[in-house]
């Protein structure tokens, strides 16, 4: 691949991006400069590759020379990179399979031996390299890693990402109170020595968390102990590195965390108790709150990872997402590895849109039915807007998940100061000769040239694949590319 990055580029063509949730605004015929360092410098609508020469150069001190161009074909687009705000890594092989299991025993069955023979550096090698090339190649541009207990292997996985130039959250997981004996921490002591390690060991690779940053990881509250809890509220509260960890996924696990710690009114108090309840904290899942519960997490300021593929697959539950959004809480997407079958971040924004459909349909003691003249439709209470739209589910999946990572002002758009964490998206367009028509191997949206852009996309949304991803970019650096 070249190396761009290292020049100053122009992207030419359609940009769609999202402004708001519910608002895709499309760019066309427009011009953005992204210089060296990876930053945008200048957005120019209506602009093509001379009027930028002539009028956008000179202001930058640009030689036309000296600069790549990337233009747009016919069917393409570029997007913002998206954002997993939820993946296991070590749980990568284990994609799509979770037989009829949920949560507790899937991870006794499926996920701890995995994750406990990541302590092989060659094993861990050959998974996670495979796990970050296949998210870039969906378009993931930024992911929040959950690795496993190991501090060699996890540091890998941050070296991993560092040089294949994906922008990465890395957590060594901590547990120290509940798994199996062959994969536990060996105290909250301990626990927090190998958590600094690999804390170390990023401030080393990439000292201004450029790229890479650490994230402390304790796994679930029932896998932690109250002291491993404590010291990691005090490592946040010292160093304000963020926070990941799951909440309210499966109710055994609910009846699990109130056995377990009675003296806490509800889940998120048990975090809140523990200092690991704030604006950097990201929740995964938050499937079974009650009101109490989103009220304090709105009021902390903490995001939730909605894992829709996985609440599905698990048969965890159906995250509220409309609802959290109501209460102010931020909303970005996971893909949740493997207990989603799949590490596209697409894939988990067309299933947000299916499970909030689901919402909307009437369930027995929840229907009730509208008289419109003499048709009477059966609807279900209070649900109606639970519905989220292409738009809304592509928010999610760029902004909403800039903001819950805390990079709201660098990553998710395509504004003047925001860094070039984009994907260039084709979608096959069909010859008009049908009988020589051989675009069928390029993907699985299939355009006909009629459709509007808002239909084009929602083609994509709900039938596209990394096949559609030509191009990735993370901070100007070509880091994945699809003849
Ligand atoms: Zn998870």
């Amino acid at each position: 691949m070249a190396p761009q990055g290292n020049k100053n580029q122009l992207f030419l063509g359609l940009f769609i991006h999202s402004t708001s949730l519910g608002e895709l605004q499309y760019l066309h015929n427009t011009a953005i400069c992204v210089e060296k360092s990876g930053k945008i410098v200048a957005v120019e609508q209506k602009c093509d590759q001379k009027k930028a020469e002539d009028t956008i150069y000179p202001k930058l001190g640009w030689k036309a020379d000296d600069v790549v161009v990337t233009t747009t074909k016919d069917g393409q687009f570029f997007f913002p990179g998206f954002i997993d705000t939820h993946i296991h890594a070590p749980q990568y092989p284990n994609v799509g399979i979770f037989g009829k299991s949920t949560l507790l025993d899937w991870l006794n069955t499926y996920t701890f031996p995995m994750e406990a023979s990541l302590s092989s550096l060659p094993k861990a090698r050959r998974v996670y390299t495979r796990c970050v090339r296949r998210a870039l190649a969906h378009g993931t541009t930024t992911a929040t890693y959950y690795a496993t207990i190991h501090v060699p292997s996890t540091n890998l996985l941050a070296d991993l990402c560092l040089s294949m130039g994906q922008r990465a959250f890395i957590g060594r997981v901590c547990m120290d109170a509940m798994g199996p004996d062959y994969y536990l921490d060996e105290s909250a002591a301990q626990s927090l020595i190998a958590t600094q390690q690999t804390i170390d060991h990023i401030h080393k690779i990439d000292p201004g968390y450029t790229l890479v940053s650490p994230i402390l990881t304790p796994r679930f509250a029932p896998s932690c102990s109250r002291k491993a809890m404590t010291s990691l509220g005090k490592l946040h509260e010292k160093t304000g590195i963020p926070i990941q960890t799951h909440i309210s996924e499966n109710v055994d696990e609910l009846k699990l965390v109130k056995d377990t710690f009675p003296e806490f009114p509800h889940y998120t108090g048990v975090y809140d108790a523990h200092g690991l309840l704030g604006t950097k904290t990201i929740l995964a899942h938050a499937i079974h709150l009650s009101d109490e519960e989103a009220d304090l997490i709105a009021k902390r300021g903490a995001g939730v990872s909605h894992c829709p593929c996985s609440n599905s697959a698990l048969t965890s539950g159906e995250a509220r997402v409309r609802w959290l959004l109501d209460k102010g809480i931020g909303v970005g997407l996971g893909t949740d590895v493997s207990g989603g079958y799949s590490s596209s971040v697409l894939e988990a924004a067309r299933q947000a849109a299916l499970v909030s459909n689901h919402l909307v349909m009437p369930k027995k003691g929840n229907e009730y039915n509208e008289t419109n003249g003499n048709k009477t439709i059966q609807k279900a209470k209070g649900t109606e807007r639970a519905r989220l739209s292409v738009e809304e589910v592509l928010h999610l999946a760029t902004r909403g998940g800039a903001s819950i990572v805390g990079l709201v002002d660098r990553i998710g758009g395509f504004e003047v100061g925001m860094e070039w964490d984009a994907q260039l998206i084709g979608l096959g367009l069909v010859d008009e000769t049908p009988e020589e028509d051989d675009t069928l191997d390029r993907g699985n949206v299939d355009i006909f040239g009629w459709e509007k852009w808002e239909e084009r996309v929602a083609k994509w949304v709900f039938n596209g694949d990394d096949r559609n991803v030509r191009k990735v970019w993370v901070r100007g650096r070509l880091v994945h590319e699809r003849i």
